[in-house]
């Protein structure tokens, strides 16, 4: 490339240093935007959102064109600092960006249209776009795709590029203009939507940015470029903030669901009145245990609970039983299980429990029992226990032994324990 045309280019392309500073920093921005939104597209994807698919073409288009604006800006660096020799590679590069955004812009317009179409039918669309790029970085004389010359005369024009030069470069831009035309005429019925007005508007600027560097290449300054990188600046921001948005609405409604499934697994397992686990959580529970070393089972009944129903009234009684719950979950351990297990029987799994240790829990419960307030004056509330230890891995036989001791512990003179043999 001889000097006086890089000179010539320069001058006709606008470029000073402060110039080339000011779009360094913009690209900056932008890589860092787009970093932001392949962040947002692969949390879309984890989330198995319907968007996710728009999300990464969208990034890809965008990736893309923050590689045309990087490799436009290597040109000019590599042009400033004399270095001739390297122009090609970025040069090079940039075009490849274009071909490669195109694709995903195509890809895009699809996935718009229809979500569900899979990432494989759309592969073809990018297979396309790669042999395409493959043009730009061949040497033969037939296909000069990307010339050398860095500013061409509207009469040396063809005479710079290869024959098939002119084919490429209408074919794509007829694309271009086809799928622009094509997502115009969608945006409008898909009116309302963000992403959609936000995809149109970039796509518009890509369109006017390519329009005006090839116009610059031809010498004349079609569009002020000011303009263009502002209008570039907006686009990127404003992607970013769609993203954001629809990425904090959807992590919003994510939030909301898996709030409602806990509420309703909590339901299916908790018991309403006394907050414990339910008898069908606790069966669940006792199912999955291990066959050696789980401890044992506390099974726990209310001494005389029919006289406080019967004397002070079945809401009393509630409040009795919730309160006996409370008591039982600040005594057991948190590796412990507690569950209602019916009325006014209660079942506590403790794990890696002896007789000792199930003796210590046992007064401790028995003590805060006690130590509830009373439903009335005078009327102590207390409760008897049975304990059996889960020794050959059939819990159903355990408790059934857990439930004689507690019978035993009733016959005894009740508010006590009895440890099955
Ligand atoms: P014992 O010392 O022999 O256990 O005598 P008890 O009076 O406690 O008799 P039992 O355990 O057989 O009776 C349990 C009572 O619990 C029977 C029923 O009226 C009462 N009950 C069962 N479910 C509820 C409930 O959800 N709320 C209230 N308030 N009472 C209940
Ligand atoms: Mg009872």
């Amino acid at each position: 490339m001889p000097n006086e045309i890089v000179v010539a280019g320069l001058t006709g392309a606008g470029v000073d240093t402060w110039a080339l500073w000011g779009k360094i920093m913009a690209v900056g921005a932008t890589a860092t935007l787009s970093s932001l939104l392949v962040v947002f597209t692969v949390a879309l994807y984890r989330n198995g959102d319907r968007e996710a698919p728009v999300a990464l073409h969208f990034s890809v288009a965008n990736l893309c064109a923050t590689l045309y604006v990087a490799g436009d800006i290597a040109v000019r660096i590599c042009l400033l600092s004399g270095r001739l020799d390297a122009v090609m590679v970025p040069y090079r590069l940039s075009l490849s960006a274009i071909v490669l955004a195109l694709a995903s812009l195509i890809a895009l317009h699809r996935v718009l249209g229809n979500r569900a179409v899979p990432l494989r039918r759309l592969s073809p669309i990018y297979a396309v776009g790669l042999l395409l790029v493959l043009l730009f970085w061949i040497d033969d004389p037939r296909l000069v795709i990307a010339s050398d010359q860095y500013r061409v005369t509207p009469v040396g024009v063809f005479a710079d590029y290869g024959v098939l030069a002119g084919p490429v470069y209408v074919a794509c831009l007829a694309t271009l203009v086809a799928v622009a035309w094509a997502m115009l005429r969608r945006a409008r019925r898909a009116e309302g939507r963000l992403p959609w007005r936000m995809t149109v508007f970039g796509f518009t600027v890509f369109f006017l940015a390519g329009v005006h560097d090839t116009f610059r290449e031809l010498g004349m300054e079609l569009l002020p470029f000011s303009g263009l990188t502002l209008a570039c600046a907006v686009f990127q921001i404003g992607a970013f903030a769609t993203m954001a948005m629809h990425y904090s609405k959807t992590l919003r409604e994510r939030t909301y669901h898996d709030h409602q499934m806990r509420r309703l697994a909590d339901k299916a397992t908790r018991d309403p009145l006394s907050g414990l686990f339910n008898r069908a959580y606790m069966e669940q529970h006792l199912d999955r245990l291990p066959a050696e070393g789980a401890g044992g089972l506390l099974f726990i009944d209310l001494d005389h609970f029919k006289v406080v129903n019967d004397r002070y009234g079945h809401e009393r009684g509630d409040r009795l039983i919730r309160a006996v719950a409370d008591g039982i979950r600040q005594t057991v351990r948190e590796q412990d299980v507690a569950c209602r297990w019916g009325g006014d029987e209660f079942v506590v799994h403790l794990s890696e429990a002896g007789s000792d240790a199930a003796l210590a829990v046992a007064e401790r419960l028995l003590r805060a029992f006690r130590h509830l307030d009373p439903v009335a004056p005078g009327l102590e509330m207390s409760a008897s226990v049975g304990f059996a230890q889960l020794t050959d891995g059939d819990w159903r036989a355990t408790l059934r032994r857990a439930d004689q001791a507690l019978y035993r512990a009733k016959a005894a003179g009740r508010n006590r324990l009895a440890i099955a043999p």
